[in-house]
């Protein structure tokens, strides 16, 4: 009988073990799918200030708010609730989840103190009393700023977020009985209103982004210009101010009359170009007039600017130095190009693009030894992979 007992006992907390398990698996998954869709947004910020901690809070775990960020540690907490939410969204519910983290990370990267967020945050206790503390107007300020970004860089990660902010705000406020109103917040209805302001706004400048990139392709170069000009005020990333220069610096390229090697030699294309073949060959006899030295000059000096920018806005951003290094060869200062190849990060500076640009470098300063060597590692690098 004892047997029996201690048998069924056994069973009993196996059953249990075997339940808390599938549990622990199932938030597993959660958090696994939620960190994928962070990553994806984290790189599409592209910030020198790398990420926060990712924090899923389980269910079982009473808190006081449902996603949130917290600029001490720093870390986004998102209440495993939340997540249900959007993963009940069918199809959409990564682009919702998207649109969550991805608010939660404007906050952090717009160095805001903390996420003053009613929305997907707060709803009562201390952390209430602190939102009190700040003015209704910089809480919608914040708001509006972080459903800006984090639009943008939900667009530029690859989600789509149009169209389903609202329902997702409706689907929260329900699920956690959110009243329309909350003292000291803006009500529902104002944040509605922010949402909406957002996606047409972003949903225009997201398209600008494409226009731009699809003017680089088409040499519409000053059309890529106005684009990425514009983005930038809005957005001063890393990306927009490289696009920009970038766009300069292919106009400036097309305006230079072609050395022999560039015409001869695959390996004297400049790296930063996207597409060169065809049109290198065609234009080997152009002769450069004052005007057209005068606007590659100015080309030139301004896009040394961008990339100096993407490069204070993040020190390891890798396409930016090599673009800039193009810049100062095309500027005949090859040794200024050596030397921004030498301050990559070490472990970015052995890829294909840097020995391109430093054999054409070396080429300009009379080192064929050299250049050659750099050529090498080219095909090696090419070979490799
Ligand atoms: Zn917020």
């Amino acid at each position: 009988m004892k047997n029996k007992l201690l048998k069924k006992g056994i069973l009993i907390l196996l059953v249990l073990l075997a339940f808390i398990d599938l549990k622990a698996q199932n938030i597993n998954a959660k958090k696994n799918t939620l960190t994928k869709v962070f990553n994806n947004l984290v790189n599409a910020y592209g910030n020198a200030k790398g990420k926060p901690a990712l924090i899923l809070i389980p269910k079982s775990h009473k808190q006081n708010y449902i996603a949130a960020y917290f600029s001490d540690t720093p870390n986004i907490k998102v209440d495993e609730k939340l997540f249900d939410i959007c993963a009940q969204m069918g199809p959409d519910s990564l682009n919702a989840l998207s649109i969550i983290l991805s608010h939660e990370l404007a906050h952090y990267y717009n160095d805001h103190n903390w996420c003053s967020d009613y929305a997907f945050a707060i709803r009562n206790t201390a952390i209430g009393k602190k939102i009190k503390e700040e003015s209704k107007e910089t809480k919608i300020n914040h708001e509006r700023e972080a459903d800006n970004f984090g639009i943008y860089h939900c667009c530029l990660a690859g989600y789509h977020p149009f169209g389903i902010y609202k329902k997702l705000l409706d689907n929260i406020y329900s699920a956690y009985n959110l009243p329309e109103r909350m003292d000291g917040y803006p009500a529902k209805k104002e944040r509605d209103t922010i949402c909406e302001q957002a996606q047409r706004r972003i949903a225009t400048l997201y398209s600008e982004f494409l226009v731009g990139n699809k003017a680089i392709k088409i040499e519409d170069f000053e059309l890529a210009i106005n684009c990425f000009d514009d983005l930038t005020k809005y957005f001063p990333s890393r990306e927009n101010y490289n696009n920009l220069g970038t766009a300069k610096t292919l106009w400036a390229i097309k305006l230079r009359p072609l050395e022999k090697m560039q015409a001869e030699d695959p390996n004297f294309f400049y790296p930063i170009m996207t597409d060169s073949n065809s049109r290198l060959k065609i234009v080997i006899e152009r002769n450069l007039d004052e005007g057209a030295a005068q606007k590659m000059n100015e080309l030139l000096n301004s896009a040394r600017s961008d990339f100096e920018k993407a490069i204070s806005l993040d020190h390891e951003y890798d396409v930016a130095y090599i673009n800039l290094a193009c810049v100062f060869d095309l500027m005949d200062n090859p040794e200024a190009a050596i030397g921004e190849i030498k301050k990559m990060p070490i472990n970015k500076q052995n890829q294909e693009k840097a020995y391109r640009i430093l054999g054409i470098a070396y080429y300009h300063t009379d080192n064929e030894k050299k250049s050659k060597e750099m050529f090498k590692k080219v095909s090696d690098v090419n070979n490799h992979n």
